[in-house]
């Protein structure tokens, strides 16, 4: 049905070997939403998103994606995994890259089809950078690089899109730049888009899921400074202490929200 949830998560707890990790998770992503996933350092974003995938099994609960089965639907997702980086000593154009979403599916590797081609430059259409399809890799910019990573996510032609931190160590303006884009593709798409930027994502999305080994979700409207304090206690700027690479517009928003949002906590 047109607006059952696309994921659904029902009393999901997962550990790796001790305590919980993900516990008692209840969630329901209905189609063309975007969601941020927003939470500290280790409080279980990645282990959401790849419970939603069937990467990982749920100690208990059950997980279903895009009415089935995770395992069955994986491949209707386009999954940009954290950390993602290209490589630029590898001496492959942007192309190939974007041709390599490609190949997931039960696809041989071996030569691509016209469609293949076809479906890989419309990838490369959607973020911009058609133009640019046959430049080698080294020679991109930071942003241009993580542009070529969501083509190649797209080129699954996937229904959902999960980027599990795409903007680190992306500067504001590209990150913004990223963040439109997104909005763009959530025309047609489902966006999970994992962040650690709580404030400045919030002004994208339509519901914003705080990951802090219990999950709650929220509508963006209702982010007030009580949320964001529930979530990571008295100390925001922890947030921008988990960015090695953040700059000071960053800084300077995480200073932002914390003053806004905790008058006298200093
Ligand atoms: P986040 O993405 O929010 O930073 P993670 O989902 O990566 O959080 O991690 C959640 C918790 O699970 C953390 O305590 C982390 O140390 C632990 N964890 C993550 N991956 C593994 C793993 N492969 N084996 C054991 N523990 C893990
Ligand atoms: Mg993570």
């Amino acid at each position: 049905m047109e607006h059952d949830p696309v994921i659904e998560l029902r009393n999901v707890t997962f550990a790796y070997d001790g305590a919980p990790a993900i516990e008692r998770a209840d969630l329901a992503i209905r189609p063309r939403e975007f969601v941020a996933i927003v939470g500290p350092n280790g409080g279980g974003k990645s282990t959401l998103l790849k419970l939603m995938l069937g990467l990982l099994q749920p100690t208990c609960g059950s997980v279903r994606l895009l009415g089935g089965p995770p395992s069955a639907a994986r491949r209707r997702v386009g999954y940009m995994p954290q950390h993602s980086q290209l490589d630029p000593r590898f001496p492959v154009t942007v192309m190939d890259v974007v041709l390599m979403g490609r190949l997931q599916g039960g696809l041989q590797f071996g030569p691509y089809g016209p469609a293949d081609r076809r479906t890989a430059r419309e990838a490369l259409r959607d973020v911009g950078l058609e133009a640019l399809r046959s430049r080698p890799i080294h020679a991109l910019s930071g942003g241009q690089r993580q542009r070529t990573l969501i083509a190649r996510a797209l080129a699954c032609e996937p229904e959902i899109l999960m980027l599990d931190e795409p903007t680190a160590n992306l500067d504001m303006q590209v990150e913004e730049q990223l963040y439109a884009l997104l909005k763009e593709l959530n025309r047609r798409l489902t966006v999970l888009l994992v962040s650690h930027d709580v404030g400045f994502v919030s002004q994208f999305v339509s519901r914003v899921i705080c990951v802090n080994r219990t999950i709650q979700a929220h509508l963006t409207s209702d982010v007030t400074g009580e949320v964001i304090r529930g979530l990571y206690g008295h100390d925001v700027r922890m947030v921008h202490h988990g960015h090695p690479h953040g700059d000071e517009h960053r800084a300077g928003r995480h200073a932002h929200g914390h003053h806004h949002h905790h008058p006298g906590t200093e």
